[in-house]
């Protein structure tokens, strides 16, 4: 009979090597990056909405910042693909969303410039209720605040890119904005695309299904077929995904008003369902209940 003996030193080492594995993959969760056509842009994936970053001789400008614990996971996927240790010198915010606007206090230390629609800024300042969540969300630290607010429209001009960051009235929040790349042809509509999935629609924070419709169909009206588009969620889409997206808001909708004109309670609508083309969209953080109670609480 043999006995496995384990020394002491082996052990340590054991230990130790264990640590490490455990300790690496807590610091740097994976980022997944994604070059786009043109221009050093490139899509970045971590847990919550889509970053877009462009990275040239201007420096490093993001299109959203995923959420706080994912700060230093985007630090360094930014720093292999810049070669560089600089952070980026302004992040645009679609929205106010801790998913997309979570890391503008971790960015805010190292000197980045936030960049936002004004409502942006005013909902980041103050306590926010998100009652179809159950959550309430406290003001952000002042250093996480955007520097630079507009109302309408602001451009940037970076690493050969003409940037128009154009603000859509109250869609999926009151302060969403879509980031226009036209030397490019790349767009990031933030949370007014949700690829294949029904959309989140922050009635707390002053969203409205039918101002989000008409703002998708105003983005549709702005793009041609050789346009990539970048959703707030989801992989990378082009003009008849957004098309088809735009025929799902406009579909569903108008069925579940149907309905309710027709007397039926949404309950009964919940219960009977949308139909087994639109199965696949509930997959996703916003279930097909979700998408009906939604639609149902604006008629
Ligand atoms: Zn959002």
């Amino acid at each position: 009979m043999k006995n496995i003996v384990l020394t002491l030193p082996t052990l340590i080492l054991m230990l130790f090597s264990s640590l490490a594995t455990v300790h690496a993959s807590e610091e740097a969760p994976a980022i997944k990056v994604q070059a786009l056509a043109g221009g050093g842009l490139h899509l970045l994936q971590g847990r919550g909405g889509n970053v877009l970053a462009s990275i040239g001789l201007d420096g490093v400008l993001l299109v959203d910042n995923d959420y706080a614990d994912l700060g230093p996971a985007y630090e360094k996927a930014i720093a292999e693909l810049s070669q560089s240790e600089l952070a980026p010198g302004f992040i645009i915010n679609t929205h106010w969303h801790s998913d997309h606007a979570g890391n503008n206090e971790y960015w805010g230390y190292r000197g980045s410039i936030m960049v936002a629609h004004n409502n942006v800024r005013q909902r980041m300042s103050t306590t926010q209720e998100m009652p179809a969540l159950g959550m309430t969300v406290e003001p952000s630290a002042d250093i996480a605040l955007p520097l630079v607010t507009f109302a309408d429209s602001i451009a940037l001009h970076f690493n050969g890119n003409d940037i128009e960051v154009q603000h859509y009235p109250n869609g999926h929040t009151d302060g969403d904005s879509v980031v226009f790349y036209s030397n490019d042809n790349v767009v990031h509509m933030g949370d007014l695309f949700f690829k294949d999935r029904f959309p989140f629609v922050d009635l707390g924070s002053s969203g409205s299904v039918s101002g989000y419709i008409a703002n998708v169909s105003a983005v549709l009206a702005r793009v041609d077929a050789q346009t990539i588009i970048v959703p707030g969620h989801g992989s990378i889409a082009n003009r008849a995904d957004l098309e088809r997206y735009l025929d799902m808001l406009k579909t569903t909708t108008a069925q579940v008003y149907a309905s309710l004109d027709s007397g039926q309670s949404v309950d009964a609508i919940v219960a009977a369902g949308l139909g087994p083309q639109w199965e696949s969209w509930g997959q996703g953080f916003i279930s097909e209940e979700r998408w009906i109670q939604t639609v149902a609480a604006e008629r």
